[in-house]
């Protein structure tokens, strides 16, 4: 069945009410919010849209004690990795446009070992598997034979643990495809709600057809694939109702299937091969991309908020306290960009933070964050409204945490140097104290002095 639960009239009406809404209405959503309270549409457009300074600072504090309160210091880490860029659409701001003329590539599966191999070896646990559009090229059983080959390898640090995957919309047939593969959590970014615009720019090819883009996550969730992620592409049409389109889409999820998003992804278009950043007219600047983030954070408290590297590292370090609760690091966005870095790989779109992955995850650490390998609640089987019943009874305190605690104290012994160990150590000091449970606290413990001693490996489920 089509839904069409986006409702331009009424974002349009909603947004358009934003306009004349007292401060004095904005103060008090912001303090129901800072209660843990639900806002309605119309307190969150007045938030989006507002333009004066102290109540965005005022957004910007309570964002930040939201995530503090509900995931604490953990940031979980991933990469994506790319094995087809074949694609039959006409995204108009994508270097994979099929009018693109560029010498096409998917991996064989010695490549795709390969880039699997040197990701493994910066440490990565979990990643996003993403390839265009093509049938022919790239039907689902071929990335189906992607996910059962990387889940497949074993390596001296153990393995991946999860694959997420970010391909195009498909049918209720090949989500389930995806589903007995074991999937983590399947992302499709609706790029923009906004159907006019999502029409202009997708002028040809099978992603032209707006409802069956938009339903896709509808057809994955009926297939059994209960986590989902969403995300818009901000930069191509109004921001604030792309933002309103989200979350309609994850209230109808929640109605629908008893779960919303796990994830809310936002990209933020950035240049890339043979497209022209002039050529779209709603630029996001640096501040309403903040605010926006701080929003949604504000919005779906229990919903992970995924960042890329498509934003620069003063931008990710800015979001980190404002929502975001993922980060891809060491990233490549070409077909077997990680072995080929260096040699003119074809990439998707230009990164901005192009740090190495240790890197990335070192300083996470020099600002009090804790970089997390977890990939518990997937292979515990505790996905869709199980995963949110779990951060909404507040016991991420002593589930997550512990598990962050544990990957990170893995990793360190995997791939850190003395330094990094030693950071590794000052952070479990400070963090263990902050689980509540004594029992698990002890547990965490003596896990860690066994991962640190190579007597065993056991993460909490
Ligand atoms: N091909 C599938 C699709 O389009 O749904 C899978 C995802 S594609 C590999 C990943 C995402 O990259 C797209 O959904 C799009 O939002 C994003 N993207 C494409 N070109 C971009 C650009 N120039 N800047 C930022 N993001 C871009
Ligand atoms: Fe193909 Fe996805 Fe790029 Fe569109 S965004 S051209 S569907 S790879």
């Amino acid at each position: 069945m089509i839904n069409n639960f986006i409702n331009q009239d009424y974002i349009n009406n909603i947004l358009e009410d934003a306009k004349f809404a007292k401060d004095d209405i904005i103060c008090r959503a912001l303090d129901r919010a800072q209660r843990g309270e639900t806002l309605t549409h119309n307190e969150i457009a007045a938030l989006l849209t507002t333009e004066n300074p102290a109540l965005i600072t005022r957004i910007f504090e309570i964002a930040d004690n939201i995530k503090r309160r509900i995931y604490g210091s953990r940031i979980v880490i991933f990469a994506p990795l790319y094995v087809s860029n074949y694609c039959e659409n006409f995204c108009a701001y994508c270097s994979f446009n099929h009018s693109h003329n560029f010498k096409r590539k998917k991996l064989s599966m010695d490549e795709l070992r390969n880039e699997v191999k040197i990701l493994e070896m910066m440490g990565h646990k979990r990643l996003a598997l993403e390839a265009g559009e093509s049938d022919e090229e790239c039907p689902i059983d071929y990335i189906i034979e992607c996910i059962k080959t990387i889940y497949d390898m074993k390596f001296e640090n153990g393995e991946i643990r999860r694959v997420n995957v970010n391909i195009a919309a498909t049918s209720t047939e090949n989500y389930r495809k995806l589903k007995n593969a074991q999937i983590g959590t399947y992302i499709l970014f609706q790029e923009t709600y906004h159907e006019q615009t999502y029409e202009h720019v997708h002028p040809a090819g099978p992603k032209k057809d707006f409802s069956w883009h938009l339903n896709a996550l509808d057809r994955a969730q009926d297939a059994g694939i209960d986590d989902v992620g969403g995300g818009v592409l901000f930069g191509l049409a109004d921001p604030y109702f792309d933002v309103m389109g989200l979350l309609l889409h994850n209230e109808h999820l929640e109605k629908k299937y008893n779960t919303g998003f796990h994830t809310i992804s936002v990209p933020r278009l950035c240049p890339a091969k043979g497209m022209n950043m002039e050529n779209f007219p709603n630029p996001v600047s640096d501040e309403t991309f903040a605010k926006i983030a701080a929003c949604i954070r504000i919005a779906v408290p229990f919903t992970g908020m995924i960042l890329s590297t498509r934003e620069n590292h003063e931008m990710r370090k800015k979001l980190l306290r404002l929502g975001i609760s993922q980060i891809s690091a060491g990233s490549c966005t070409g077909v077997g960009g990680y072995a080929k870095r260096e040699s003119g790989i074809h990439s998707q779109f230009i990164v901005s933070d192009d740090r190495s992955a240790v890197s990335i995850i070192s300083e996470l650490m020099d600002d009090g964050y804790i970089p997390s390998f977890c990939t518990a609640c997937y292979r515990g089987g505790r996905t869709g409204d199980r995963f949110m019943s779990l951060a909404k009874s507040g016991q991420i305190g002593n589930v997550c945490l512990p598990n962050a605690l544990m990957t990170l104290c893995e990793y360190s012994m995997d791939y850190g140097n003395d330094v990094f160990k030693e950071k590794t150590n000052a952070i479990i000091k400070k963090e263990l104290p902050l689980i509540e449970n004594t029992n698990i606290r002890e547990k965490t413990l003596e896990n860690i002095k066994n991962i640190q001693s190579g007597k065993g490996r056991d993460f909490f489920v």
